[in-house]
C-alpha cells in the first residue's frame, strides 16, 4: 500500500504544493503515496477555533495547546506508526533517518507555529525531529523537507531506482559531478572519460570524484562511508 503522511498544521496551504506538484503529486495520484493535510484549528474545541494560549509563567508569544493536538491525532482512523514532532530541539534529520521512515506505512507530522507546542505534546509523539540548527517561523518547511526526502525513497516514486544509488549520503559519500550538453562551456570541457564509452573506466572515475569531493568538502563523512581498500588507496594518492 501507499506510504501515508498525515500533516497537522495551522497553515495547510503552505504544504499543499509539496503534496500535489511534481513527482510527489504524481506519486500520490498513482497511489504510491497518500497525503492528508489536517487543519489543527478544526480540533480547537471552541467557537473561536482558538488553538493557542499565553505561556504559563509569562513571556512573549503564544503556545499551542496539547489537548488540541490530542484531539487532532485521535481523529485519524488508525494510529500512525510514528508521530513526529517538529522542533529545533529534536534529533537531527539525516538520510539515515529518511531511509528508516520510508519503511513505515503511516507517518504523522506535527508542525508548530508561534512559540511552539506545550511541552506535554512530547508524550503524544514517538520522535522529535529538527531539520537543522536554525529557527524557522513554523514547522511546515521542516515537514516539507521530510516529505521530500522520505517520499522519493519509496519504490516507483522516482523513475529509475538506480538514481538513489549514488545520491549524496546514500552511498556514504557526496555524489559525483554530472555533465551534459554542451560539450564546451566557458572553456570548461566534459572530461574525456565520460565521452569514451568505457563503462568500467567511467565507474572508477565517478567513484574517485565522489571520494575527492567528500575529502575536500565533507571529510567528516569519510569514517562512516564504508570505503574499500581501493578507495583508501585513491584517497592517499
Ligand atoms: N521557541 C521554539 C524554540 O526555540 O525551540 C521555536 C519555535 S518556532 C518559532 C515555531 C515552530 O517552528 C516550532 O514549534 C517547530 O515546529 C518549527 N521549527 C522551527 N525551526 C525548526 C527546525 N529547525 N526544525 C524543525 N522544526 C522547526
Amino acid at each position: 500500500g501507499p506510504l501515508r503522511f498525515s500533516l497537522f498544521t495551522l497553515f495547510p496551504e503552505l504544504l499543499l504544493p509539496f503534496t500535489q506538484e511534481a513527482l510527489l503529486g504524481k506519486a500520490a495520484r498513482q497511489g504510491l503515496l497518500a497525503f492528508d493535510v489536517i487543519q489543527l484549528r478544526d480540533f480547537a474545541g471552541n467557537r473561536h477555533h482558538k488553538v493557542d494560549s499565553p505561556p504559563a509563567g509569562g513571556g512573549a508569544g503564544m503556545v499551542i495547546r496539547v489537548d488540541v493536538v490530542e484531539r487532532a491525532l485521535a481523529s485519524l482512523p488508525t494510529p500512525p506508526d510514528e508521530v513526529i514532532l517538529l522542533t529545533p530541539a529534536g534529533q537531527p534529520f539525516t538520510q539515515r533517518l529518511a531511509e528508516q521512515l520510508s519503511e513505515r506505512q503511516h507517518l504523522a507530522l506535527l508542525c508548530g507555529r508561534y512559540e511552539g507546542f506545550d511541552t506535554r505534546v512530547e508524550r503524544l509523539a514517538t520522535r522529535e525531529v529538527s531539520i537543522g540548527d536554525y529557527v524557522m517561523m513554523g514547522g511546515e518547511a521542516a515537514a516539507a523537507c521530510i516529505v521530500e526526502a522520505v517520499g522519493r525513497l519509496r519504490p516507483g516514486v522516482i523513475g529509475d531506482a538506480e538514481s538513489h544509488r549514488a545520491d549524496s549520503f546514500s552511498s556514504g559519500l557526496l555524489d559525483y559531478p554530472e555533465y551534459t550538453r554542451p560539450p564546451v562551456w566557458q572553456d570548461e570541457t566534459i572530461p574525456e572519460v565520460l565521452l569514451g564509452g568505457n563503462h568500467a573506466a567511467i565507474e572508477r572515475w565517478r567513484r574517485d570524484q565522489a571520494l575527492a569531493r567528500t575529502l575536500a568538502r565533507r571529510p567528516d563523512l569519510l569514517p562512516n562511508a564504508g570505503l574499500s581498500p581501493e578507495d583508501s588507496r585513491t584517497l592517499l594518492a
